[in-house]
């Protein structure tokens, strides 16, 4: 994935990192999330030498698109530290064209082969979608990017804030696929795995989607 010949606007990494495959990325954070909710964490890379090592080449092994709700920081719930995670965090995990192009950039940049979607329990955002109403200023946009997720989630029995989370986080997933020809192609050829997941905020355990 990686190109040779074209113009690098910001960065330049010249080597992958072993941990930056499609197979173990996952597992990386499967296991960071067992330690974190178990309270079992081991705070990796997070000292002064680690910070130095990375500073000039990064390699996240994973990019997360997660909420930007305040209990739910992927660092800290994934037990990782500098340069393991590249985070895009909007309130609703939403997309829109500047967070592709920001998953996108750590794709062909980076060479980071897994994107997790992560939606949570009680999201204030997909619930204030459900609720409705007059919004203030911006707000208003945001809402209505996740009203296809509570749509869908009307029709289902539950509680409809879980169902309509876990609609948006699929819809979410779907739109990188659909919407990024640099997403899709990695797809197809095997390079690049885009998952959803959804994290418990009273439990501390991520739920990765099949
Ligand atoms: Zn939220």
């Amino acid at each position: 994935m990686m190109k040779s010949n074209n113009k690098r606007p910001f960065l330049i990494v010249t080597n992958e990192s072993p941990k930056v495959n499609i197979n173990s990325a996952l597992q990386e954070l499967i296991e960071g999330n067992e330690r974190y909710s178990s309270g079992k964490c081991i705070h990796p890379n997070q000292s002064a030498k680690h910070r130095i090592k990375v500073a000039e080449t990064p390699h996240p092994f994973a990019i997360i698109l997660s909420c930007s709700d305040s209990r739910v920081p992927p660092e800290i719930i994934f037990d990782c530290g500098i340069g393991d995670l590249f985070v895009i965090r909007v309130a609703g995990n939403i997309l829109n064209s500047e967070i592709t192009g920001s998953i996108e950039y750590a794709v062909e940049y980076f060479g980071t082969k897994l994107i997790v979607v992560m939606g949570h329990k009680r999201c204030g955002a997909v619930l204030a979608a459900i609720q409705g109403g007059e919004f203030k200023g911006n707000i208003k946009s945001l809402v209505d990017v996740i009203q296809p997720a509570v749509e869908k989630a009307r029709g289902e029995t539950g509680d409809i804030v879980e169902n309509a989370v876990n609609k948006n986080i699929e819809i979410t997933v779907e739109g990188l696929k659909l919407s990024s020809p640099i997403l899709k192609q990695g797809v197809l050829q095997g390079n690049l795995n885009i998952i959803g997941a959804y994290y418990d905020i009273d439990n501390g355990y991520v739920t990765f989607f099949k």
